[in-house]
């Protein structure tokens, strides 16, 4: 055993996914913590010409488990052969489905405890503490790993648990996972793919989302909130209701059976607040809310309560903001 921290890497048509560039920042803080290297293991089209680079992500090394697209959870016995025998002290995973895949797998192969989803993590005296976002996020939970629990404890990281680090470090060593007998999971083939849709903006990592509920009406009602998002470089959003209706794909939803996001702004238009819609958006840095309702759940927590109509406020909003920044209309 030692102190390392391990992470998946994932990488998506050549590049690291961005899951694996906040994965690496958030292992070369915790390796710091406790005194241990962040160490990737990759897989994925593009895995080992680009494994180098995520030193400048965070890792010290990177092991290529793959290098083909494929069900991540068919590489948990190279995983665990990679990590079996000289065990680090934490391992993290992206709570997306195949971090969630492989992680799972792990514990079975290997009889680990895990930890997850998480929001937060840190080191402690040689032993990981996690919070937890728990009852429809009511309840924040503390967990810490026991002293005698076998190594690693995996970790599923929520998106924007870390931040991915910005430029420095130098390249990371790389070597290929040993060649393992892949079992049963190796099995796993991916019948059928739907790519997310390449004009929908990747809400999970937008700095800024306008995010619109039953309010909004209607498809068409959604366009206000489209040139708002546009003059600030962010992405829209919705609300299960709006996402329900037909008037945004699904791929928009913020919430609990939807998209967890953590933008520096959020601002939520015709959408009343509710618990299930607040989990996937209350880490927002800042939450702006518009409402007709002045007694909205959503002005409980907003930061800055609008109480009025969205689509007088929205426009005359975007207009503003171009007067500012010398946009023309
Ligand atoms: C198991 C489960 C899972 C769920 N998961 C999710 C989830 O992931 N995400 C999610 O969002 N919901 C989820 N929901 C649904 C959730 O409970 C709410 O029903 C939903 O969030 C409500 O959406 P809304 O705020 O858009 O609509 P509403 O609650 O109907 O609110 C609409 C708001 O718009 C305001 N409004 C209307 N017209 C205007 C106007 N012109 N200008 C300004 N304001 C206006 C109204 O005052 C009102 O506050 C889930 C529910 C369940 C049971």
């Amino acid at each position: 055993m030692n102190n390392d921290i391990c992470f998946l890497a994932e990488f998506d048509g050549g590049s690291p996914a961005r899951s694996a560039l906040e994965l690496a920042a958030g292992a070369a803080g915790l390796a710091a913590e406790s005194g241990g290297a962040a160490v990737g293991l990759a897989y994925g089209a593009g895995a080992a010409a680009g494994a180098a680079s995520l030193g400048a992500a965070g890792a010290a090394r990177v092991v290529v488990l793959s290098d083909t697209d494929g069900p991540a959870i068919s590489l948990a016995a190279a995983a665990a052969a990679t990590i079996g025998d000289d065990a680090p002290l934490a391992f993290l995973a992206p709570a997306t489905p195949n971090g969630r895949d492989l992680a799972a797998a792990l514990m079975g192969l290997l009889g680990l405890p895990a930890l997850g989803p998480v929001r937060a993590v840190r080191i402690e005296g040689g032993r990981v503490r996690a919070e937890q976002s728990t009852l429809q996020g009511t309840v924040i939970t503390v967990s810490e790993s026991m002293a005698d629990a076998p190594q690693p404890v995996i970790i599923l990281a929520l998106s924007g648990t870390f931040t991915p680090l910005e430029g420095g470090g130098g390249a990371a060593s790389v070597s290929t996972a040993p060649s393992s007998d892949a079992g049963a999971l190796g099995a796993a083939r991916i019948v059928e793919s739907h790519p997310a849709d390449a004009a929908v903006a990747n809400l999970e990592e937008a700095a800024v989302i306008i995010a619109g509920g039953r309010g909004v009406g209607s498809a068409a009602g959604f366009e206000p909130l489209n040139e708002l998002a546009a003059v600030l470089d962010g992405a829209v959003g919705a609300s299960r209701a709006a996402a329900d209706a037909g008037w945004v794909p699904y791929q928009l939803q913020i919430g609990q059976t939807g998209k967890v996001v953590k933008p520096a702004l959020y601002v939520g238009c015709g959408i009343s607040g509710a618990i299930q819609h607040r989990v996937g958006m209350q880490t927002a840095e800042n939450v702006v809310a518009i409402n007709k309702d002045p007694d909205a759940p959503i002005g409980e927590f907003a930061d800055l309560f609008v109480v009025g109509d969205l689509f007088a406020i929205v426009p005359e909003l975007t207009a503003e903001i171009r007067r500012r920044k010398g946009i023309p209309s």
